[in-house]
């Protein structure tokens, strides 16, 4: 969505809307002019004279800020079925599934890895998603890297979504390569990155993968180079990364299924938010659901994603994940919308998308339901029925 025209359009015959700006509006409207908020609040307050604006009438559904997904790997190939099914079987999960689709990455063609990718996020938009992070990290060498990264430009400027671009040539050691000039390699291709379109950059810091020492310094040089930091942390193991994040100035820390309370206090202290991924937990069978008390009693603001990938998470859809963290970890139904969109912005540092107020792009999820605790009550069903993209419906 790099050109991002926009259009006119109002939504009405909405029964509710959640603009986390403020308090739930009921019978409201939505007045999107030139892809931005130009008006919401109880239609009967509709300012008169609009001319001609195309309408979208919701019939008396629920509408929220189009859904952030804060933490994605939707650029990749090939299937992790074999690792799926010794999961099941009890095989635990180490990292080292990644290696199998940096292989089918690697080997597919850029024609079919966009097309893989843009039929995940078309997925997504039909979940009511309207803005992505999308990460590399299934290449692992500077060419294939930076391949991934010319798809997720391809994407952004394709699909009616925006999409936020990660490098994160430090997701697992490739085979056979010597750790510390395999860091370099990575250090080495950030300014690259930058170029290839990347905004932000991530290390999956964790026991077994990428050690303090190695994450502190692609953070450092990430920084240099002008990217925002993220940090995958405190997953398989407690290794020290939340502390890492806040140190580094992360705009977020993500999974941290082993965050302390004072990890989580250190994150607080430096505005890192912090990322909930329980479709993870959930496809990993690890049962760590606790960590979203110690983050929100540390004063942590919580975002939530769906990180679909092919191995712990094949899942696009951000309802589910908001129906997880209410019944597996305990966020309440309001508190879970807000992660998924307000949040989730607040994570990508975009104070443009998850909510409605005035200015703000005209993006919306209507929901299929009167009510969003209806979207988590409800299992099985499809949650979202329009989604709206700077003022054009695009699902
Ligand atoms: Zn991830």
């Amino acid at each position: 969505m790099t050109r991002d025209a926009g259009a006119d359009l109002l939504v009405r015959g909405l029964g509710r809307l959640l603009t986390m700006t403020g308090d739930p509006v009921e019978d409201a409207a939505v007045l999107v002019r030139g892809g931005r908020v130009a008006w919401t609040g109880p239609a009967r307050d509709l300012p008169a004279g609009l001319g001609d604006v195309p309408v979208l009438d919701a019939g008396g559904r629920c509408a929220v800020p189009g859904f952030v997904d804060a933490h994605t790997h939707v650029v990749f190939a090939g299937s992790r079925r074999d690792e799926f099914t010794a999961r099941l079987a009890g095989v635990p999960y180490d990292g080292g599934g990644i290696r199998t689709t940096v292989a089918a990455t690697c080997a597919a063609s850029t024609e079919e890895l966009r097309s893989l990718a843009a039929a995940r996020v078309r997925t997504a938009l039909g979940h009511g998603t309207t803005t992505m992070e999308v990460k590399t990290g299934y290449g692992l060498t500077p060419q294939e890297e930076l391949r991934m990264l010319d798809v997720i430009a391809w994407l952004d400027e394709t699909l009616p979504v925006r999409l936020e671009a990660t490098y994160l040539g430090a997701h697992v050691l490739p085979e056979g390569r010597d750790r510390g000039e395999y860091v370099d390699e990575v250090v080495g291709t950030l300014p690259e990155a930058v170029r290839h379109g990347a905004r932000w950059c991530d290390v999956f810091c964790d026991a077994g993968v990428f050690t303090l020492e190695e994450t502190r310094r692609v953070l450092g040089a990430a920084r240099a180079a002008g990217l925002g930091l993220r940090l995958h942390a405190e997953e398989l193991a407690h290794t020290g990364a939340a502390r890492l994040a806040a140190e580094a100035g992360c705009a977020s820390a993500d999974h941290l299924e082993h965050v302390s309370a004072e990890d989580a206090r250190a994150m607080a202290a430096a505005g890192v938010v912090g990322v909930l991924l329980p479709t993870v937990t959930l496809s990993l069978g690890s049962q760590a659901w606790g960590q979203a008390s110690v983050l929100r009693d540390a004063g942590v603001e919580l975002a939530l994603a769906t990180d679909c990938n092919p191995g712990t998470s094949w899942c696009e859809s951000m309802p589910f994940a908001v129906q997880l963290a209410c019944l597996a970890q305990g966020l309440a139904v309001d508190e879970a919308f807000r992660a998924a969109t307000l949040g989730a912005a607040h994570a990508l540092r975009r104070d443009d998308v998850g909510h409605l107020g005035v200015g703000a792009r005209g993006d919306l999820a209507v929901l299929d339901a009167a009510h969003e605790t209806d979207v988590v009550a409800h299992l099985g069903a499809p949650a979202a029925w329009r989604t709206v993209a700077s003022g054009v419906q695009v699902e």
